[in-house]
């Protein structure tokens, strides 16, 4: 069974993905707000990304004889200036994940918690590809310009994102 140390921030872990994807949920709904479809989906897929992120540690913490316990979800961001300012607000919600998931990768090395650690490398790898993916997708917008026809080739490509 983990230490209570280990097992408190597993369970805020939890709770910071699911506040991720309740963000991205509500990104979601203010591209379908504003008919861009294409970023819409992507956020909806980024949502349930999120939502699986969430699972695999409660899974994880089950499997090691520890409890899950819930906590309330924050209330979202609903509505933003412009699409590059969603895109940077996400990028800014992932580093702060991204320095939570290496500060309880650090907790586990310091308690010898080693099912931990090898659990959390995927999550440390996982958050290097969200910095990069949203950190590309930002600078290909700005690259692009402000003009509607560019949001719009932005619209299609991230619409055809797969899963
Ligand atoms: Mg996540």
């Amino acid at each position: 069974m983990p230490k209570k140390t280990i097992v408190d921030a597993i369970n805020a872990q939890i709770n910071r993905e699911f506040n991720a994807s309740y963000l991205y949920l509500s990104m979601s709904a203010h591209f379908e707000s504003q008919n861009l479809s294409g970023f819409a989906r992507w956020f909806r897929l980024q949502h349930e990304e999120e939502v699986g992120h969430a699972m695999r540690l409660f899974d994880f913490l089950h499997v090691v004889g520890g409890s899950v316990t819930l906590q309330a979800v924050k209330k979202p961001t609903a509505r933003w200036s412009s699409a590059k300012a969603v895109m940077q607000d996400a990028l800014k919600h992932e580093k702060v994940v991204t320095k939570a998931v290496n500060d309880i990768y650090a907790l586990a090395v310091k308690e010898k918690d080693y099912p931990a650690q090898v659990h959390f490398q995927w999550f440390v790898k996982e958050q290097v590809e969200e910095e990069k993916t949203l950190g590309g997708i930002i600078a290909k917008m700005n690259l692009a310009g402000d003009s509607g026809q560019a949001l719009l080739l932005m619209d299609r490509e991230l619409g055809a994102r797969g899963n």
